[in-house]
């Protein structure tokens, strides 16, 4: 299986990644857990440039530097571990473009979908937990001098929060939206009955 974690900033993601873990490791399920972008060496350089601002890319070379990540991480990590049985949790993939570039900077999905059925070679996760909270609160919990919420600011961040709930509105299928903005332990308590309610049907 392949299992995708998106949210925005602060909406207790990653944290919840271990959650995710714990639950399949407790089901005797072999699993990896993998970061977008990173996860793999080239992906991880990728990520220093773009998370540091170096060389201020232009949306559309912004868009392609993720999907370079995206095409090495599947290539290399992805496809393989799920070839060998493996369920893969993705923290961040495609959603994370459609919504950030393609909302947030206002490239549209048609556009960051198309650069991205190519680097993903069409493989999509059976399972998206999207964590949504607030922008404001997730800035309240999460503050940091020159984090993302800062450099980008809140109407950026606003247009990323609505992307994303349109995905979900869009792919009802394979997205389940959780409210982010309770406790972190009754998300974790939601995110087990979604894998329990999943796994089981
Ligand atoms: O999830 P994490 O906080 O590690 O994400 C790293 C950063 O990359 C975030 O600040 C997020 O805004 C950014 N990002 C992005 N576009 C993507 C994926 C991540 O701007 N497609």
């Amino acid at each position: 299986w392949f299992i995708s974690l998106e949210g925005g900033e602060g909406s207790g993601k990653s944290t919840q990644a271990a959650v995710v873990m714990d639950w399949l490791r407790s089901r005797g399920m072999p699993c990896r857990l993998v970061r977008e972008p990173g996860g793999t060496p080239l992906g991880e350089r990728l990520r220093e440039l773009l998370l540091n601002g170096t060389g201020r890319p232009v949306p559309v070379a912004e868009m392609l530097l993720f999907a370079a990540a995206r095409a090495q991480l599947v290539e290399t990590v992805i496809l393989p571990s799920l070839l060998a049985g493996e369920t893969v949790v993705c923290d961040r993939y495609v959603d994370s473009s459609l919504a950030y570039q393609g909302s947030g900077l206002g490239l549209g999905w048609e556009a960051v979908w198309s650069a991205n059925r190519w680097a993903t070679r069409g493989i999509m996760p059976d399972l998206t937990l999207l964590f949504d909270c607030p922008p404001e609160l997730a800035r309240a919990r999460h503050r940091r001098p020159g984090d993302d919420i800062e450099r980008r600011g809140q109407g950026f961040h606003r247009r990323v929060r609505e992307g994303y709930r349109a995905l979900a509105r869009a792919h009802g299928n394979r997205v389940v939206v959780i409210d982010a903005s309770r406790p972190a332990l009754e998300v974790a308590a939601e995110v087990r009955r979604v894998l329990e309610r999943w796994f089981v049907s």
